[in-house]
């Protein structure tokens, strides 16, 4: 019996022993396999992160990128109105100087085709003789000249208007006819030949008054040469300038300057060419 019991004993032993070997291992297995698991997951998670993070990061350049490109885009606009504005300043600043402060005289003249900007007649009283063409003048010098005859007229000076703008061509008719019925050599001392009359400049006017008569002594011819320039305006053609204008002195042709250069050549006494410089 005693034989059969240890034979027993040994053969549950080793079948203890035999499963506890196989689970064992088993267990050994399975550690390794969740430690494969644990790998992978490891390993698809930190491929998630980088790729999470390269996205990120691709996400970020793009970004930055796109805010760059519309800086750039910004920068560029901010460039262009720039040059739009200076282009804009220069425009307006030739247009002064074509302009306001034009140029014309025997030296000096425009061309067959030059039309002044914005020629319109004045809401001012005309002398009733006076040619419709004549009655216009630059648009600039429409309002000055508007501002000019209502206050001599609330300062009890009655100024007419008579004539403004002259064509080429009409200028041309006028010194053909002057020519015809005077002479060349008077033509020439009173009457611009065609390109050389500031008439065709719009930018002046011959004023008078209601005789007519309009010289220096005159209350009207007295009024507009102390207080034109308060308007902008100039007589353009004064005493003792004449070696320096080339005309005669005119009390009654007006020439819009603005107020800034009406002034100074007021207040010294000077012609348009000595303002100028030329
Ligand atoms: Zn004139």
């Amino acid at each position: 019996m005693k034989k059969i019991l240890k034979k027993v004993l040994l053969f549950g032993v080793l079948i203890i022993c035999g499963l506890w070997y196989i689970l064992g291992g088993q267990n050994l297995n399975l550690g390794n396999i969740n430690n494969k698991n644990n790998l992978v997951q490891e390993a698809e998670v930190n491929d998630k992160d980088k790729s999470e993070q390269e996205i990120e990061v691709e996400d970020k350049d793009k970004f930055k990128q796109g805010v760059e490109v519309k800086d750039k885009k910004k920068d560029e606009y901010q460039q262009e109105t720039k040059v739009k504005d200076e282009e804009k300043s220069e425009q307006a600043a030739n247009i002064n100087i074509k302009e306001e402060l034009l140029l014309v005289n025997r030296k000096h003249g425009l061309s067959k085709d030059y039309i002044p900007k914005g020629l319109s007649i004045p809401n001012i009283q005309f002398l009733s003789k006076s040619e419709n063409d004549e009655r216009h003048v630059a648009g600039i010098v429409v309002k000055p000249l508007e501002e000019l005859i209502n206050t001599a007229k609330a300062e009890g000076i009655i100024l007419l208007g008579n004539s403004g703008y002259r064509s080429y061509k009409s200028q041309q008719d006028v010194y053909k006819s002057r020519v015809k019925s005077q002479g060349k050599k008077l033509a020439d001392a009173y009457v611009a030949k065609p390109g050389f009359s500031e008439h065709q400049s719009g930018l002046c006017i011959d004023v008078t008054n209601k005789s007519r008569y309009f010289v220096d002594g005159t209350k009207e011819a007295d009024w507009l040469a102390k207080n034109c320039y308060r308007f902008g305006f100039i007589i353009r053609y004064p005493k003792e300038k004449k070696s320096v204008t080339g005309i005669e002195h005119e009390p009654w042709h007006i020439r819009y300057v603005g107020k800034k250069a009406a002034k100074y050549i007021h207040d010294n006494g000077i012609a348009l060419e000595e303002y100028l410089g030329k």
